[in-house]
Parts: structure tokens; sequence; C-alpha cells
């Protein structure tokens, strides 16, 4: 696709952000090219208008900048994955494993149900683990993941191997 060589190129890469050695993929920038944003997103939509997708749901924060895009074009209802004590409701609960300690993803309790089919959004996979914290919280409600979407995937992204075997569609790798 043509489309992936500016998109690429829109995400500026800043380095020892937010620690020393990290290369931090910024898709702010992206997000200011209207180009390259919006064929983000239509590529998106093209994929997954016709998948019988009825909710989309975006892991916080940078899964909420490309989630309900493309959740109002394919017709589908956008619900936030967010992280703990954000969101005011009933909620469930995903701790997860990262580099150093531990995180969580909550789901509002009755925002998806039983036998939907969803879609998760994130801007970036590196281990997965957040991915699987999300696809763990819509198993739970008895939604059907139908696919894991990023803008980019890290190499390490490539064995899936912490996804439980779900696809995941990446755009682009980091430059
Ligand atoms: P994983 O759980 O190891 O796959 O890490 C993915 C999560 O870390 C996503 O929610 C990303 O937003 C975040 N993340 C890790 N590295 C970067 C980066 O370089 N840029 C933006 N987000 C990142």
């Amino acid at each position: 696709d043509p489309r992936l060589k500016a998109i690429s190129e829109a995400i500026r890469v800043v380095p020892h952000f937010p620690k020393p050695g990290i290369m931090f993929q910024d898709i702010t920038t992206l997000l200011l090219d209207h180009k390259a944003f919006k064929d983000t997103v239509d590529i998106f939509v093209d994929r997954y208008r016709d998948m019988g997708i009825s909710v989309v749901a975006g892991v916080e924060a940078r899964g909420f900048m490309f989630g309900p895009s493309i959740a109002l074009a394919i017709g589908a209802k956008f619900v936030p994955l967010r992280k703990p004590k954000k969101l005011p409701g009933e909620v469930i609960s995903e701790a997860y494993v990262l580099e150093y300690g531990t995180d969580c993803l909550e789901m509002h309790v009755g925002a998806v149900q039983r036998g939907e089919r969803a879609l998760v959004i994130d801007d970036l996979i590196a281990t997965g683990g957040t991915l699987c914290a999300a696809i763990k919280l819509l198993e739970r409600v008895g939604a059907e993941v139908v696919e894991c979407a990023c803008v980019i995937g890290l190499p390490e992204a490539k064995g899936q191997c912490r996804l439980n075997g779900k696809p995941l569609y990446i755009l682009v790798e980091p430059r």
C-alpha cells in the first residue's frame, strides 16, 4: 500500500523517552498530518467495514485517538478500556505484567454484550501484554475478539505469542 510510507514517516521517533535507551514512537505527529492521519483511519475502516464488528474497544490512551473514528465509520460503538480508577461505573479489571511491575485495564460492565464481535485498537504493540489483557476483558463478558489492530508493531510483536492466537494487524514497523 503506497500510503504506508508516508504514515511511517509521519511518526516521530524520540530517543531516550521516557527513559534512557527507549526509542519512543510518537504518533502525535501523525495526528498533525491530515493526509497521513486520514489514510491511517481509512485503511482500518476499509479492512473492518464488512466484518460484522459491533464494538471497537480502544486502549487508553492512544487507542482513543484512532478507535472512535473507526467505530463511527464502520457503524460500531466505541468502548474505552481504561487504566484503574478512571471509569465511574461498575467495572471488570484485568491485570497484566510490564517490564517493571504490573498494570491493569478496566471496562464498564454492560458496555459489551455476550456474542458481540469486537475489534481491539491501540497505537503500538511491543510484547502484546496490553492487548492480551484487552482480549481477556472482552472474552470475559462473552464477546468474540475478531482481531487486534495497531498502527505500529515492534519487531518483537511478530510472534504474537501473548495474543492467545488472535489475529494481529499492524500498519508499519518502527523506522
Ligand atoms: P506491550 O504491552 O508490551 O505490547 O506495550 C504496548 C503498550 O505500551 C501500548 O499501550 C503502547 O501505547 C505503549 N508503548 C510502548 N512503547 C511505546 C512507544 O514507543 N510509543 C508509544 N507507545 C508505546
